[in-house]
């Protein structure tokens, strides 16, 4: 006699049991025939689940929502949100289930969602399905940013369906199954805020703070709010300070896509920045470049002041009262991002600021300037700091410019000194050498999408060890050739 096999999933529902009036109970579509595409053994044991269970067939019908595991209660959750600046009172999970929460060896809970499973009574006008290249694209980018220490969703498997899609052409369609610290978004509170009821907006805070503000759990809603919302402007600030720091252009900052968390998700159109140009836009659909770059803090301040809004009602009876409040906080992020950019440039640049060598004005002077030198010559960003490092142990002027102009040289003396001779090391464990470069995702993307995994496969243990020469082809470290032609992403996914 043998033993029954263990669940797959030992879930919790705190989302359900708390939030009722924030979901639709919803039940993913069959898969006829499903495929496991890629499995992230990686993620797998750090949640501390069966991965040879999850690659069985069963296990494979449940990553795909073929069927519903063992103790899942899959719903699709409600939320609003502003869209490139216009506000749409209902988005919510269109295409998508969040399946239950897991609990990790550590003890930390993580949601786990189905991501192209089929329409829900969101979906709008959507067909309720993901197609392979996409949630491929998200696998990568969410393994890249982990391994580069952003916070970040990150994929547990993707699942092709068997079916074809239909978006330009046909595309075979897939299933990602998603993990995120939550699911929250700002646009969860706005959607909140909008039904103008306040018991279910206090529900919301305190069951925000219990996940991820624990300290303020037995505050009052007014002091919860106020203590989720500094919380939630510093991980911005950091978050944002990371994108920009590694030249990551998110490209779809709508506040749907703005974690309570801090982690970064939705991985649509975006893409990692070569040439260094504060104005660089992927997006097909971001004709005024409201997501540019260079725009990203800004529109994190203004995302930020969506939330606030969300909030006014918990924090004071008297509308003046709350605004100043939560305005003052508000003004907490500029020099939040100021602080968390300036530390994160001095370790690039390998400058550390001690007692003795505190500069701030100085430093970040030096920072900008190098920026500008890149700006000017339209320098690969992420290329640059690698070439400093080298530059520091030959003891000689970067080759960042093909002429070496006197700017150049100028920068490098006076950084030169401020930098500690043996920084090079330093600054080659917090400078990439290997990027989600967008001629590489491309091709690994268009190959699997043919059916070839292997490029797919290659890049990503490439992005997961991203510091470290791995003995590659240098094809891997550079810009795009250049009949790779202007980049463009899209949405459609
Ligand atoms: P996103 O741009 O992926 O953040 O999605 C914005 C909104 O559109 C969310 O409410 C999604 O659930 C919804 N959505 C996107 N694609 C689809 C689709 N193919 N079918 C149904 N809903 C979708
Ligand atoms: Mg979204």
């Amino acid at each position: 006699m043998s033993l029954p096999a263990p669940p797959l999933f030992v879930f919790e529902h705190s989302f359900a049991e708390q939030l009722e009036g924030l979901y639709v109970e919803w039940v993913p579509a069959d898969v006829a025939e499903p495929s496991l595409v890629v499995f992230n053994d990686d993620l797998a044991h750090s949640l501390g689940l069966d991965a040879a269970g999850l690659r069985s067939p069963e296990g494979i019908a449940a990553l795909v929502g073929a069927s519903v595991p063992g103790g899942a209660r899959p719903l699709a959750q409600a939320y609003a949100g502003h869209q490139f600046g216009g506000y749409s009172p209902r988005l919510g999970d269109g295409r998508a289930v969040l399946l239950g929460e897991l609990i990790d060896p550590t003890g930390s809970r993580h949601d786990l969602h189905l991501k192209g499973s089929g329409r829900t009574p969101f979906a709008r006008g959507g067909d309720g399905k993901a197609v392979l290249g996409p949630m491929l694209r998200e696998y990568l980018f969410g393994e890249a940013m982990h391994a580069l220490g952003i916070a970040s969703t990150r994929a547990l498997a993707v699942v092709a369906t068997g079916e074809n899609v239909a978006r330009e052409t046909m595309l075979p369609g897939a299933v990602l199954a998603r993990v995120a610290s939550s699911h929250l978004r700002v646009g969860t509170f706005q959607y909140v805020a909008a039904t103008g009821d306040v018991e279910l907006l206090a529900r919301l805070v305190d069951y925000a703070v219990r996940r991820h503000v624990p300290d303020a759990a037995d505050e009052s809603p007014r002091d919860q709010a106020l203590a989720l919302f500094a919380e939630v402007i510093e991980r911005q600030a950091s978050l944002i300070a990371d994108w920009m720091t590694v030249g990551f252009i998110h490209g779809v900052m709508n506040t749907d896509n703005v974690t309570i968390s801090g982690e970064t998700i939705d991985y649509g159109p975006c893409a990692f920045m070569d040439a260094y140009d504060p104005d660089t836009v992927f997006s097909s659909i971001d004709h005024a470049g409201r997501y540019a770059y260079g725009n990203q803090p800004a529109i994190g301040a203004w995302n930020l002041s969506r939330f606030a809004e969300t909030l006014l009602t918990l924090v004071d009876d008297d509308a003046d009262t709350a605004v100043e409040q939560l305005t003052e906080l508000l003004q907490t992020y500029p020099p939040a991002f100021a602080g968390h950019w300036l530390d994160r440039m001095r370790s690039k640049l390998g400058i550390v600021a001690d007692g003795a060598h505190n500069d701030d004005a100085g430093d970040q002077a030096l920072a900008e300037e190098f920026l500008d030198i890149l700006g000017e010559q339209a320098v690969d960003f992420t290329g640059a700091f690698r070439e400093l490092s080298t530059a520091l142990r030959r003891n000689s002027a970067p080759a960042l410019t093909p002429s070496d102009d006197e700017r150049t040289a100028a920068w490098y003396q006076r950084w030169r000194s401020r930098v500690a001779p043996d920084a090079a090391d330093r600054m080659d464990a917090v400078n990439p050498l290997y990027i989600a470069r967008n001629h590489l995702v491309e091709e690994a993307l268009d190959a699997a999408t043919a059916g070839d995994l292997q490029p797919f496969n290659t890049l990503v243990e490439l992005l997961r060890s991203p510091f470290a020469h791995a003995g590659v082809d240098a094809r891997y470290e550079q810009q795009a050739p250049a009949n790779f032609g202007p980049y463009q992403t899209f949405c459609g996914t």
